[in-house]
């Protein structure tokens, strides 16, 4: 067994990329994402909604224990351009109060569909989190076929890429369950890994040059 690296960074030398997860935990889709992970001997991120992860608390332990990172999406899931940034503040302080009652302290933060109010990187400094991107879209939502997701995103994949995927069904999915986006783990790893990039579980990293990129739409102030 090859010893694998626990933390992402994008640095040129250590060409890792990231699998990221949003919406779940999720009791049906979210133990099938992670053995798929556990045969592809990948890790990866997982964006919870908090009082689902707290709902199913197993599940997310058992992630974080299978290596992979725990981070925060939110608690309701609410576009910030509809909120005011008082309730975006208590969505987040909320959020994270939930997950430090189960053991996760998050480091990173991905909005609702990565919509940013003109003030939601002010909130992420004040939490003491970060921003988390991503560069390509499985689109996995739409409910398409893995081999279809993966040829869509082929041209993005490299050393940094972040990849965005599901393990819930979460507000606007189109598809009724995650089994293509389980189908694509193992192709999507095997491609990577031919590239030259090992999957890794994201990690807050002052230097990594991948935080601030594609992925986020900042909303106009
Ligand atoms: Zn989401």
């Amino acid at each position: 067994m090859v010893t694998r690296p626990a933390v992402f960074d994008a640095s040129p030398r250590q060409p890792w990329a990231a699998l990221t997860f949003d919406d779940g935990p999720d009791p049906l889709w979210t133990p099938r994402i992670l053995e798929a992970l556990d045969h592809a001997g990948a890790r990866a991120t997982f964006f919870v909604i908090a009082p689902l992860a707290v709902e199913y608390r197993d599940i997310v332990v058992a992630a974080r224990e299978a290596g992979h990172g725990i981070e925060l999406h939110c608690t309701a899931h609410v576009r910030h351009t509809r909120c005011s940034r008082r309730e975006v503040e208590t969505d987040t302080r909320e959020g994270l109060e939930m997950l430090r009652s189960i053991g996760i302290e998050p480091r990173l933060w991905r909005p609702p569909w990565g919509v940013l109010a003109p003030w939601t990187e002010e909130i992420a400094r004040d939490f003491g989190l970060r921003l988390a991107p991503w560069s390509a879209d499985t689109h996995d939502w739409r409910g398409d076929p893995a081999s279809e997701m993966l040829n869509g995103i082929e041209p993005l994949l490299g050393p940094g890429s972040i990849v965005l995927m599901h393990d819930g069904l979460g507000p606007g999915s189109l598809r009724r369950g995650c089994q293509e986006t389980v189908a694509l783990v193992q192709p999507l790893v095997a491609l990577l890994r031919s590239m030259g990039c090992e999957p890794a579980a994201m990690f807050r990293n002052e230097r990594a040059q991948w935080l601030p990129a594609a992925g986020i739409r900042k909303a106009k102030a």
